[in-house]
């Protein structure tokens, strides 16, 4: 099994080298380790992603077939079958580090924050269903002088939702909890930039550490 802190060690190097461009040859193995995966799976770390076509999470990881256990869905909200796709992955595969992949100019942020500014009345159920979940985490900054900046609303708009995301992945399961109490398995919140290609891990301190 790979510990948390270990798992958090892979995802930084691998951004580093998607970041630096000198992705790894191991990403591209694909190939010779498909025949080998066909008989069960690893992945050594879960991620909460969002859906924007811009941040695939084994690219920019430079993972390959079967290291990450992806859960992809626009603005990285949590509704109950992530949690279920999180808690399966974790119980069944031992896996220990949860990663809720938020980012940059995210277009469920600027959406939530548009429809909060400027109500429409005919929006569909179902993409109210996810602007209803980022709607807490953002709602509040529209009552700071942030509402005069747009770029830094969106800004932390975008942090506060991830944020969200994992104190619900935290708190509201749990199976989760027991296996955060018990076996060491850790949620933690991420930020990567399109600008830069780089992912930041937020709350540092409270990171798990190999040390
Ligand atoms: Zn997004």
């Amino acid at each position: 099994m790979v510990s948390a802190p270990e798992a958090l060690e892979r995802l930084r190097e691998g951004n580093l080298r998607f970041a630096s461009n000198s992705r790894g040859s191991d990403a591209f193995l694909s190939r010779t380790q498909r025949a080998a995966l066909a008989t069960g799976q690893q992945p050594f770390a879960i991620i909460l992603g969002c859906s924007d076509s811009r941040v695939p999470a084994e690219i920019v990881f430079d993972q390959g077939l079967g290291d990450l256990f992806v859960i992809r869905v626009a603005g990285n909200i949590v509704a109950p079958s992530q949690v279920g796709s999180v808690e399966f992955a974790a119980a069944r595969y031992d896996t220990r580090l949860v990663v809720v992949l938020g980012h940059s100019q995210c277009g469920a942020i600027v959406a939530t924050l548009e429809e909060l500014q400027r109500p429409t009345e005919n929006q569909s159920r179902n993409l109210r269903a996810i602007v209803d979940r980022v709607r807490p985490s953002v709602e509040g900054l529209l009552a700071t002088n942030l509402k005069h900046d747009g770029a830094a609303l969106v800004r932390q708009g975008v942090r506060a939702n991830i944020r969200a995301s994992v104190d619900h992945l935290r708190h509201g399961s749990q199976v989760l909890e027991q296996l955060i109490q018990d076996d060491g398995l850790r949620v933690v919140g991420a930020e990567y930039s399109l600008e830069t290609g780089v992912v930041e891990f937020l709350d540092e301190a409270a990171l798990p550490s190999s040390g």
